[in-house]
């Protein structure tokens, strides 16, 4: 049986490819760069544990905990610690901890009176039918208003986008907000008798979702998934044209200063939307995703800085805190990693993990290292009582981070699903398709695997089954 192709040793195409081996399907990984795990990217140094990338993994779906039981990682899984669950958002340059339960919210700080009468007026909005589609700054302030949307979702949407509220599309970044709407006419009753439903489908709300990462950070989870599957998984080698012959896909690569080719049974392309953009394909009827280079990707840099604890005046308990552009500083935000997860700094230290640029800053990421350090400190002294001079620091500069789901991304979806169905045997999954956190990347994967599997089934009776590991 030739084996399927996935371009991308992200952790989209490592679950997938997992999987794929487990069933007894051949595969071969091609990864453009010299390491698997795309923006993932861990780093023990010096007693701290710095993660560039995302920081934890939401269990949003069983899918999720079972990957990481079927890659025999359970007892490396490290659960957050549970008085880290308070949140902040920055108001008034202080961070307010975000209200814990509902009736907490008629009591914060966070919020004048006049969003908290918003909140309370929300269940009578009448829900839009128009099928306009809409930016998440518009819902919220058509929803609630201009205070909620400046105070706490621009703060929001630069810690899971590093996005533009004004640019985001509610329909397709936050499409269970959209939901709610459309099922419940309300956000808040959606909230309240949506759970039932939730549960029903084997769901948990991200808000809810439990967290975790790894001992040693997130890297552990590629790093295991590539292991298991070896010398399948091919560093340095970039695809740049793929050929659909009858019954077969040939990939063409560039590795080592070679240009190679291969034959496979099918492709999943599990990279980034430029790269696809940039791909030559060759389908017996034509494809053009060619528009996908308009996708914006902001650039965003990750200081990761450690301090001592009495250089810190705030207790950083809790997993960190969001900041609206409106209070007018130059991180995006602060994750209190060795709050989250104890075993991130030396004992008697803080390991603060913040964010510069995405669509807010785009020109303050590619700032050199140094320059980082000092607005990032400078943020910190204001908002967390930080003096003296980091004990720790190191940042990574992702030139392409998060893609945006912007207003108008149903043409970028409608042509993969076009090109899926002109050109069979090329599947197309990951961030850029099915959602941009970690957790919808591993759900990505797994899915892929199943219209894979069934392409192969139809074409070859009986892949033989076949457990990587067993548990
Ligand atoms: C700074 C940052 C912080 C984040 N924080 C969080 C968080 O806290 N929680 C969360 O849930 N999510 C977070 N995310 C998002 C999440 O990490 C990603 O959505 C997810 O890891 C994407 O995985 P992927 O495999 O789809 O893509 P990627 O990780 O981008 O991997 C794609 C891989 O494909 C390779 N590739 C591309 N083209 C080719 C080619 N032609 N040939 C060969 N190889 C190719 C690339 O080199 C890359 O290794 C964060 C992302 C960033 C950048």
């Amino acid at each position: 049986m030739k084996s399927v192709a996935i371009i991308g040793a992200g952790i989209t195409g490592l679950t997938a490819a997992f999987y794929l081996k487990r069933k007894g399907i051949p595969v071969t990984v091609y990864e453009a760069s010299g390491r698997v795990g795309g923006v993932i990217q861990s780093l023990r140094q010096d007693g701290y544990l710095a993660e560039f990338g995302p920081n934890t993994l939401l269990e949003t779906s069983p899918k999720i905990s079972q990957l990481v039981r079927d890659a025999g990682l359970q007892s490396r899984r490290l659960d957050p610690d549970p008085k880290a669950e308070a949140r902040y958002v920055v108001r008034y340059q202080r961070p307010i901890a975000m209200p814990s339960k509902p009736l907490g919210f008629f009591t914060t700080d966070l919020f004048t009176l006049k969003a908290k009468l918003a909140v309370l007026r929300e269940p009578f909005v009448p829900p839009r039918r128009d099928n306009v589609e809409e930016s998440i700054a518009q819902f919220v302030v058509r929803r609630f208003n201009q205070e909620f949307l400046d105070h706490a979702i621009d703060a929001l949407v630069a810690g899971i986008y590093a996005g533009d509220p004004y640019k985001l599309s509610v329909t397709h970044a936050f499409p269970k907000l959209k939901a709610l709407e459309d099922n419940y006419g309300s956000m808040i009753k959606g909230q309240l008798f949506g759970a039932r439903d939730r549960k029903k489908r084997g769901e948990i709300a991200k808000d809810r979702a439990p967290k975790f990462s790894f001992d040693e950070g997130l890297q552990v989870l590629p790093d295991t998934l590539a292991r298991q599957l070896g010398d399948t998984v091919q560093l340095g080698a970039c695809v740049t044209r793929l050929v659909q012959n009858p019954g077969e896909w040939i990939v063409e690569y560039k590795q080592g200063g070679a240009e190679l080719r291969a034959e496979h049974a099918a492709v999943i392309y599990a990279g980034t939307a430029l790269k696809l953009a940039e791909l030559k394909i060759e389908s017996r009827q034509s494809i053009d995703l060619a528009p996908l280079s308009e996708i914006r990707y902001p650039p965003v840099a990750s200081v990761v800085l450690g301090f001592r604890r009495e250089d810190v005046a705030h207790s950083c308990e809790g997993f960190g805190m969001l900041i609206p552009r409106i209070e007018g500083f130059k991180i995006l935000g602060t994750i209190f990693s060795s709050s989250l997860f104890p075993n991130r700094a030396p004992a008697g230290h803080h390991t603060l993990t913040s964010y510069i640029g995405g669509e807010r800053y785009p020109e303050l990421a590619s700032l050199s290292p140094e320059k980082l350090y000092e607005l990032t400190c400078e943020d910190l002294r204001v908002l967390l009582g930080v003096r003296g001079k980091p004990t720790f620091q190191h940042c990574v500069f992702y030139p392409r981070a998060i893609p945006q789901y912007n207003v108008g991304y149903g043409r970028y979806r409608a042509l993969m699903a076009d090109a899926e169905s002109k050109a069979a045997g090329l599947f197309l999954a990951g961030h850029y398709r099915d959602g941009v956190s970690l957790s919808d990347s591993i759900v990505s994967g797994c899915n892929v695997v199943e219209r894979v599997e069934k392409l192969m089934r139809a074409n070859s009776p009986s892949p033989r089954e076949e457990p990587i590991i067993s548990q």
